[in-house]
């Protein structure tokens, strides 16, 4: 039985785990989506044209997010039931909370100014019955909508990310331990959107992969695919002299052997950047990654070229 107060455990903690102690696992902080949000503004202001538009309108929906996040009640679902240790965001099953927040996300975004260009889309997710709401929300997990059903994925993945986001944050890493196999979210199943390598005291020039769908992050290490796990053909493209806020600090680690890449935001020259965030104001480094032949790896819920 756990008799100890916070303080002791915290220092016992440290005690076992030894001065020099580099986490697993970093579970996303509670004001994650208000952080992003601020980060989207950031960069919707160094943007013209659409695609500021386009950033700003992802401002309005991390705000909305961090509404839904605040309401749900902090509790997990039993852990480790299968691969994961949540339940695996792979479609087989919904959890309850993500109709309620959903609702909540879609009205706050029909209130929202910078919804106007996208009301035919919010309108269309607010009418959804709850039943065919989450049938859509399995399809959009195992990546099989249809076309047609394209304007509501944006609103259901960003519900679907607040009920997974929120309970990640209630996890330690001792109950999300190391695993082998770190190509995809150990809590969730996700795939990461992309990596950050960061930059203070101790945990300096580590690299963390993010999840796209519950916003942990796992170690992975630095100069070796996050694909297929090769060392020898690893290498880090960026574009020179960048002037804009997200690509000063964005790299793609492209490998030779799989001719993936994905990228990689380095905290050292972006202190801000947030993977989610910077990953859709650096496009220009994925066309300069494309037009040398690589794939791209690493599914933007919001990015809606792909
Ligand atoms: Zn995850
Ligand atoms: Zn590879």
């Amino acid at each position: 039985m756990q008799t100890s107060s916070p303080i002791k455990q915290a220092e016992q903690i440290a005690i076992e785990k030894g001065l020099f102690y580099k986490p697993f696992f970093l579970a996303p902080v509670k004001q994650i989506f208000a952080q992003r949000a601020v980060r989207f503004d950031e960069l919707a202001a160094e943007e013209n044209g659409d695609w500021s538009q386009y950033l700003r309108l992802l401002a309005a929906l991390s705000r909305a997010q961090q509404y839904a996040a605040d309401a749900l009640p902090e509790e997990l679902p039993p852990l480790k039931q299968g691969h994961t240790v949540l339940p695996a965001a792979d479609g087989s099953r919904i959890p309850l909370e993500f109709y309620p927040a959903l609702r909540r996300i879609v009205s706050q975004m029909a209130a929202a100014q910078e919804g106007q260009y996208f009301q035919t889309g919010i309108q269309r997710a607010a009418d959804l019955p709850q039943q065919e709401a989450e049938a859509l929300a399995a399809q959009v997990l195992q990546g099989e909508y249809a076309q047609e059903d394209a304007p509501l994925f944006i609103w259901i993945h960003a519900a679907l990310q607040v009920v997974w986001t929120v309970w990640a944050q209630q996890l330690d890493d001792k109950q999300v331990l190391p695993v082998t196999e770190r190509e995809v979210c150990p809590c969730c199943g996700g795939e990461a959107v992309a990596s950050v390598v960061l930059a203070n005291g101790d945990w300096n020039n580590l690299r963390y992969l993010h999840c796209a769908v519950c916003n942990s992050r796992w170690n992975a290490l630095r100069a070796q695919c996050t694909f297929c796990k090769d060392q020898s053909g690893i290498a880090l493209q960026e574009i020179q002299n960048a002037t804009n806020g997200a690509l000063r600090g964005a790299r793609a680690e492209s490998c030779e052997r799989c001719g993936h890449y994905r990228k990689m935001f380095m905290l050292q020259y972006q202190q801000y950047a947030e993977p989610v965030a910077d990953d859709l104001a650096s496009l220009a480094l994925d066309i300069l990654v494309g037009e040398a032949g690589y794939l791209r790896g690493g599914h933007n819920p919001f990015l809606p070229i792909e």
